[in-house]
């Protein structure tokens, strides 16, 4: 069993257990769910802007050889510089190179899912630079060493008193159980880091293709200051982010805040299409915009999957997602955890080595459900536990089903079959739970189902006298 199988299994045990942790999920999701479906009743037709920005996702990751093309060429034109990274590696050299031509110490950063993907935050540590996450949610699980909990909700996992513990540890502050002072707390520290950095790095929401833009939404501001502040501006995002046209915002900064956060709208909404013009009073002197691949373009090249590139990485589907709401987000010991990350996880990073992840879903159909992008979560799940199969049979299955078809073709058999378990389930109960029990993976922590007394063809010739 590969080591990844082995933390997730472990993981999961112990949290599944952990009757705090779980209230914490439950509870941090409470007020998302009636602001969720509030938001959404605002929305005219919910399902049919739902199918609209499907359609606008199919456009543009079907296109993304135009649209990435016009999106470069019109952000160039604005003086942005566009890399174009292939791998992980490459783009963290991309950014090393900057910060180093730039002569660069301290470093900030807006959130970046796509940092974490390819560790950025690791690469320019080793290189000896100063780097401080801006998102409270961020700077909390920095200080903590550890890699976001969830999307959206960074810190979701900790409650007050662990993040004034935190605080009081690393920043010396006082202890208090505010949020507001809290949140006062991580921004004093994080005034003098917007003034002393050279560099601010970013991520993107999305790129607009017929404008040349970027589009970055939060809620605290400090992207807008990462952005603005330091000289030099870096936004690294995956290739799957551009959209079309630009009234496409229109639909998708509403939908993003709705189905990410149960908001209206994200607090702040910004577009950056280039560094500082001539005339104009703030914004840096650079911007560099680093385009990653990191395997997109395989999801891409798979017609029956590729759809997974329409992910607005909203949230939504964790949040809905029994299997998450008990495991938690660091469970999954991915960049992108929960029923997306479950689906992209394995395209990304080797199925064989990640296919557990599709494997741990009870195909509900809820992440499917919530998404607000139309795409098939559940069905994508099950692809990839088929794929994983057909590139490399379990012996022990196919020795399984194959067994099973001969039982379930030979009545006689099955027959005795039903006899044995109905005579087996007498003396279960001395072993159940020991290494001696066949099915004690299940009934160490459940009751196994009595079989029935009666055959369904016993039962039927009972109807029929
Ligand atoms: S798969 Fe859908 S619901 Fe999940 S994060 Fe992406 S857009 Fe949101």
């Amino acid at each position: 069993m590969n080591l990844n199988v082995l933390q997730f299994k472990s993981d999961s045990e112990r949290l599944t257990h952990n009757l705090d942790h779980r209230e914490r999920i439950q509870s941090a999701l409470k007020k998302y769910y009636v602001a969720r479906d509030d938001k959404k009743a605002r929305f005219q037709d919910w399902q049919a802007a739902r199918q609209a920005a499907a359609e606008t996702k199919w456009e543009a990751v079907n296109h993304l050889d135009k649209y990435l093309v016009e999106f470069a060429d019109k952000i160039e034109a604005r003086g942005a510089k566009v890399h174009w990274a292939s791998t992980a590696e490459q783009a963290r050299e991309i950014i090393l190179g900057i910060v180093k031509e730039k002569n660069a110490r301290r470093i900030i950063k807006s959130k970046v899912m796509t940092g974490e993907e390819i560790h950025l935050n690791a690469a320019l540590e080793a290189a000896g630079y100063d780097v401080v996450e801006s998102d409270l949610g961020e700077y909390i699980v920095q200080l903590r060493h550890e890699a976001p909990y969830h999307f959206v909700f960074p810190a979701m996992h900790l409650s007050r008193g662990e993040i004034s513990d935190l605080f009081e540890k690393e920043l010396g502050s006082a202890k208090t159980d505010s949020p507001e002072e809290l949140t006062m707390i991580a921004r004093r520290v994080m005034r003098d880091q917007y003034l002393a950095a050279d560099i601010g790095i970013s991520g993107a929401n999305f790129a607009v293709a017929e404008t040349g833009m970027i589009s970055i939404t939060e809620n605290e501001g400090n992207a807008r200051l990462t952005c603005a502040l330091p000289k030099v501006h870096i936004a690294l995002m995956g290739i799957e982010k551009v959209l079309p046209k630009f009234e496409d915002l229109a639909l998708f900064l509403p939908m993003l805040g709705t189905a990410g956060a149960g908001q209206a709208v994200t607090c702040y909404n910004s577009m950056y299409a280039g560094p500082r013009q001539p005339g104009e009073t703030d914004g840096p002197e650079e911007m560099h915009i680093v385009l990653l691949d990191n395997k997109r373009t395989h999801l891409l090249a798979d017609i029956e999957q590729r759809d997974a590139l329409h992910c607005i990485r909203c949230g939504a589907c964790l949040n809905v997602c029994p299997i998450y709401k008990n495991v938690g987000g660091h469970t999954y010991g991915t960049t992108y955890q929960g029923p997306i990350g479950s689906v992209i996880t394995p395209h990304l990073r080797g199925i064989q080595e990640w296919k557990h992840l599709s494997s741990a879903s009870t195909l509900c159909g809820a992440c499917t459900e919530a998404c607000p992008v139309k795409i098939n979560l559940h069905h994508h799940l099950l692809h990839n536990r088929r794929n994983a199969i057909a590139q490399k049979p379990v012996w022990w299955e196919q020795t399984l089903f194959h067994l099973s078809s001969i039982l379930f073709n030979h009545p006689a058999l099955w027959r005795l079959a039903a006899w044995g378990g109905r005579i087996g389930q007498l003396f279960h109960p001395l072993i159940q739970g020991t290494i001696l029990d066949p099915a004690r993976a299940w009934t160490k922590t459940r009751d196994l189902p009595p079989v029935a007394d009666q055959t369904f063809k016993e039962y039927w010739r009972s109807r029929q006298k």
